[in-house]
């Protein structure tokens, strides 16, 4: 990090306060914007030490967000598609050029270890290198419907959006959202999350360096409240939210009922089927990076691993490799005190009800760190489909292994999840692969993968309590929610008659 590079984020100086970074500023118009109320602590998750402070904006701040990207949106959505990407561009080659630095922001704001925090970095480039593109996709059609008249269909921008993001990819996920939503004509305001919210501010400042005109992106800053704000404000015309699932169904309501387009993704329970025919390496390793992977807090962890039958070799062979995981190095902390209280509660609850702890990462510590919140990889064998663990989103570096006797007792335990975002399946058969792609009641399945997040093209989006809305956040799927279509039907030959449907 350099102050040179980052304004907004130089270092306070000596009349600043103790804290490493000056309190976030919102982002209006091109403009920071002080907080003018409540503020919270930014933390590293790394050591307990206060890095910054948080304004918790309110409608008060959204109204002028909302403001300030609607007199954006003309000028912005005037411009030829093909042009808007060229900001995209050069805002990819910024990404690149700054990826340690960004990276090492992420470790610092949520605790990712540095190659987690530059892979979710390369994650935004790919993201961004999808908007560039959308001018060969995102083309309307057109077609001689009958003689002489023609159907055509054009995209159009919603005008201003919003996407309300949460804490575990503070870059990645923004750029779910923003990239394509501005390249499609949109002006955008992004609500991160209050926990993470420094990674926003240098987006913000490569978007402006790359040449985004003043008030197509702009950042409010805040929890709840502004979140509610983003939700009701008429002048908003779409959302999309990521965060648990309580909170997007509660979002999903309140944004529909003011009569905008919502899709909304919530939490998840992933399902990793172990068939005893599996090559034993790829499989422990591939479960382990599943659910250690972003110390599990990720939507697309695997925590539950289903066992069929004589796997007991993929077991000890993922246990040995989880305990020579090093907290601190391979894994990073959890989010804050409360989050790890939680996950070891999840723990103690399923060992007091029977379930054997073959891997302990409670009470992890790291020399050095000693106020950090960290917890080891924790591997649970024996678990019942029933216990707590199994069926709700523990959001860490657990996995709870329930045995099962066949393919069949497997897929039931991951049917009966109401989440649906993943399910794998490791194997070497294709016809337990085909079953799995079949019956599983998610909406992104892995063969022999852990974590199938579908790469650019395709969309990512999971089922039923997973998600809520229609279509998908990511790839393809996007145009359709950033865009309303206009249908024009035209004529100039007079001999076709003036009735042309008649015949
Ligand atoms: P969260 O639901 O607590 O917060 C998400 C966002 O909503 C934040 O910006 C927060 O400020 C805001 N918010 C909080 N309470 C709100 C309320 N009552 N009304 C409106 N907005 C509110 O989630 P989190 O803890 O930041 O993130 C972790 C969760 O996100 C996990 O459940 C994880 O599975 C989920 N997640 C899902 C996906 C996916 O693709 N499905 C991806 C990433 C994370």
């Amino acid at each position: 990090m350099t102050s040179v590079e980052s304004p907004t984020l130089a270092p306070s100086g000596p009349s600043g306060s103790a804290r490493k970074y000056p309190d976030v500023t919102h982002l209006i118009g091109g403009e920071p914007v002080a907080g003018a109320g409540r503020f919270q602590d930014v933390v590293d998750p790394s050591d307990g030490s206060v890095i910054s402070r948080v304004p918790l904006g309110s409608a008060v701040e959204v109204e002028q967000a909302v403001a300030a990207a609607r007199r954006a949106f003309p000028g912005w959505a005037a411009m030829p598609i093909k042009e808007r990407v060229q900001v995209f561009y050069r805002y990819k080659a910024l990404l690149e050029r700054h990826l340690v630095e960004l990276g090492a922001l992420i470790t610092e704001e949520h605790g990712k270890v540095r190659a987690e925090a530059e892979a979710e970095i390369l994650k935004a480039i790919e993201l961004t290198e999808f908007a560039c593109s959308l001018p060969q996709l995102a083309g309307g059609e057109v077609l001689e419907v009958s003689r002489g008249v023609e159907c055509r269909l054009e995209r159009h921008p919603l005008g201003v959006v919003a996407a309300i993001t949460p804490f575990n990819f503070p870059s990645m996920v923004p750029h779910w959202s923003l990239a394509n939503a501005m390249a499609l004509g949109n002006t955008f305001i992004l609500k991160p999350s209050e926990q993470v919210p420094l990674s926003a501010g240098r987006i913000a400042e490569l978007l402006r360096k790359a040449g985004l005109p003043d008030g197509v992106f702009n950042v409010v800053h805040g929890g709840r409240e502004a979140a509610e704000a983003h939700c009701e404000h008429p002048g908003i015309e779409a959302v999309t939210f990521v965060g648990s699932t309580a909170v997007a169904k509660e979002v999903y309501r309140r944004g529909t009922a003011a009569l905008k387009r919502v899709l909304a993704l919530g939490g998840a329970k992933n399902h990793v089927i172990v068939m005893p025919d599996a090559d034993p390496e790829m499989a422990a390793s591939g479960v382990l990076a599943a659910m250690s992977g972003c110390t599990g807090q990720r939507c697309m962890a695997a925590s539950v691993m289903v066992a069929v039958s004589a796997t007991d070799h993929i077991v000890q062979r993922l246990a040995e490799q989880a305990r020579a995981m090093v907290p601190g190095r391979d894994v990073g902390p959890v989010i804050s005190p409360e989050a790890r209280d939680r996950i070891e509660r999840y723990i103690t609850e399923a060992e007091r009800e029977g379930a054997t702890v073959l891997v302990d990462g409670r009470g992890a510590e790291v020399a050095g760190k000693e106020g950090g919140y960290y917890i080891g990889p924790t591997v649970l064998d024996h678990v019942r489909p029933e216990m707590r663990i199994a069926r709700e989103e523990v959001f860490g570096p657990v996995l709870a292994i329930v045995r099962s006797r066949d393919l069949d007792e497997a897929l039931a335990v991951e049917n009966a999840s109401p989440y649906g975002n993943a399910a794998s399946v490791f194997t070497e058969s294709g016809g337990t692969a085909r079953r799995l792609m079949e019956s599983a009641g998610a909406g992104m399945i892995g063969v022999n993968v852990g974590v199938p997040v579908p790469r650019e093209p395709f969309s990512f989006g999971g089922w039923n309590d997973s998600k809520f809305g229609v279509g998908d956040i990511t790839g393809r799927g996007s145009i359709e929610f950033w865009t309303k279509a206009r249908k024009i039907t035209t004529k100039w030959n007079r001999e076709a008659g003036t009735n042309w449907m008649a015949k």
